[in-house]
């Protein structure tokens, strides 16, 4: 590989895994800092067999300061940072608020810190949940970020405002911040996805868990909201298509010499699906039967979210183009490829 040097912190993760692929593809070369503290190693030997090529690795916690200033320095070649790596379970923040604000700020302020003035392109995982319950939608970037429902929430709308108040003290840094919406799905290979540890938080590996036999009935939390079919309705988005966003978001950023060097970015498919309707999505894309049962509502469920997302697309130049029904027989065949091949 030969291409402009990317570090992608949390790369053996969900999204930097699929991350790291893209960059492949797209002629970049990837480098991965990952602690290893919610994946495994043998991701990258996956990231080789689908690429051909295998990322350098370099295993340690970014809350390290002194091993994350010695990384930062030997590595001056370095043209983009992706951050993804964070902790991520709204529950858990609740449950230990402290180890969240240090670990999601502490690794961000202690890379940023690192960088001193180098020029850099860094592009933050962001999250959707910085709208709470959206007045109006679709939810456009400029609808206000409401007082956040969680500890992990509450780190995403920290990040931001480190990130902006630094880009505007120092003038060679670009960010983009991509506000995510639910990513879900796995690799066309089936040789990465999502690999959550205990009970599934998020419908989608709840549901593929629950249909291979891992998990009970899959529980629907709460069919009394005001929508269509009584459930809460999300913006499912292909972990592939939010790769690239990445890649796209990148991009810009080396093209761009406008004055606004902090942009922030919907990234989802603009569609709404209600949690029944992504239960039958899946068993139309997949023909297996997904037993649920109805529940009582979640404590810090917002009732329906959806992105506008016409600034990607215009802006970006990129849009999701991979439909719920590929996002289910995906996600299937990754639940099946780790039954067979537990990692
Ligand atoms: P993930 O847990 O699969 O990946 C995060 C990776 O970061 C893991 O491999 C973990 O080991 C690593 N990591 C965590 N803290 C670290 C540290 N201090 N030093 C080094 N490595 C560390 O999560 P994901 O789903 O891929 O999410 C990636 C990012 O996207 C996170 O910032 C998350 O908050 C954000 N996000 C995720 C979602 C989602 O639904 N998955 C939605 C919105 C935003």
């Amino acid at each position: 590989m030969s291409g402009k040097k990317v570090l992608v912190t949390g790369g053996t993760g969900f999204i930097g895994s699929h991350t790291v692929v893209e960059l492949i593809n797209a002629g970049y070369t990837p480098i991965i800092i990952d602690d290893l503290s919610n994946s495994t190693p043998q991701i990258l030997n996956q990231i080789e067999t689908i690429t051909g090529v295998k990322p350098d690795f370099f295993q340690f916690d970014l809350c390290d300061s002194k091993a994350t200033f010695e990384f930062i320095s030997q590595n001056s070649d370095i043209d983009g940072i992706i951050h993804f790596a964070a902790f991520k379970s709204v529950g858990e923040s609740v449950e230990n608020p402290l180890s969240y604000y240090r670990n999601n700020l502490y690794s961000l302020v202690n890379l940023l810190e690192s960088l001193s003035d180098r020029p850099m392109n860094f592009v933050f995982s962001s999250s959707c949940t910085v709208y709470g319950e959206p007045e109006k939608l679709p939810v456009t970037e400029e609808a206000p970020v409401k007082k956040a429902e969680s500890p992990y929430g509450n780190t995403k709308q920290i990040s931001e405002e480190i990130l902006l108040d630094t880009t505007k003290a120092k003038g060679n840094l670009k960010v983009t911040a991509l506000r995510y919406f639910n990513p879900v799905g796995a690799h066309a290979s089936a040789l990465i996805g999502e690999l959550p540890t205990g009970v599934p938080q998020n419908l989608v590996p709840f549901i593929t868990q629950a249909a291979i036999g891992k998990r009970g009935d899959i529980v629907v939390h709460g069919n009394d909201y005001n929508t269509p079919d009584g459930t809460c309705i999300r913006d499912y988005i292909h972990v592939v298509d939010l790769a690239k966003a990445h890649i796209s978001a990148l991009k810009k950023m080396e093209q761009h010499t406008d004055e606004d060097r902090f942009k922030v970015y919907n990234i989802g498919t603009g569609k709404g699906s209600s949690v029944l309707e992504v239960i039958h999505a899946f068993e139309n894309a997949t023909g297996v039967k997904a037993g649920y049962k109805m529940g009582p509502r979640r404590p810090g469920d917002v009732e329906q979210i959806f992105g506008e997302v016409g600034k990607a697309e215009r802006e970006l130049a990129w849009k999701a183009e991979l439909n719920l029904s590929v996002m289910m027989s995906s996600a299937w065949a990754w639940e099946n490829y780790i039954k067979e091949n537990p990692m």
